[in-house]
């Protein structure tokens, strides 16, 4: 099984759930591009109280602070072996920074495409209850994952390294069909 993964889909796939599940699973960190941010908010840090009015409005951080943050997080020793991006790339620039960053003996092994249809995506967004959850946000994201974020699927696609996952059913189902499409 691949180690060095990056997951993919709409907000509201399911992919923090999922990412975390199977990083527990395999044992690699969860780099999660949203959790550090939040983390920033937090703590009070300036790139925090910079980051949250942009989060909240369901907008994109600007490249360079996120990419400069999984570089950062990247080269810790932990992430040496493997690890798995969620929530980064979400931008064509991000996906060419970190072929940059990983370089051609850490390039990525496989990207897992959470599949998920816009009905149920909403459904779930709404039900998490999180302070950049607002009806207006959440459009916002939606918009931007289309325009921004949905383009890197063919990417990766023309990469040979993308997989499709059915992201619809109980978590511990999903799960298993991810598993099942990185151990193939
Ligand atoms: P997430 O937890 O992945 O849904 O991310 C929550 C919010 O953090 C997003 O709506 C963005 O505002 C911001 N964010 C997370 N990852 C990125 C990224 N790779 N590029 C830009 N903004 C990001």
């Amino acid at each position: 099984m691949g180690r060095r993964l990056l997951m993919l889909g709409p907000p509201g796939a399911g992919k923090g759930t999922q990412a975390e599940m199977l990083c527990r699973a395999i044992g690699i960190p969860h780099v999660s591009t949203g959790v550090m941010l939040r983390d920033h908010v937090e703590r009070g840090t300036e790139l925090g109280t910079r980051a949250k009015e942009i989060m909240d409005a369901g907008d994109l951080v600007p490249d360079d602070i996120v990419i400069a943050m999984v570089e950062e997080r990247l080269a810790a020793e932990d992430a040496a072996c493997g690890f798995l991006l969620d929530g980064f790339p979400r931008t064509r620039p991000q996906a060419e920074a970190l072929v940059e960053v990983l370089g051609p003996e850490r390039a990525l092994e496989a990207v897992v495409n959470l599949e998920a249809p816009d009905r149920e995506v909403v459904e779930r967004i709404l039900s998490r209850g999180r302070s950049d959850d607002t009806e207006e946000a959440v459009r916002t994201r939606i918009a931007v994952y289309l325009e921004q974020t949905a383009p890197l699927i063919e990417y990766y696609e023309t990469a040979g390294l993308l997989t499709r996952v059915d992201g619809v059913g109980e978590i511990d189902e999903v799960l298993a069909r991810v598993v099942a499409v990185l151990a193939a």
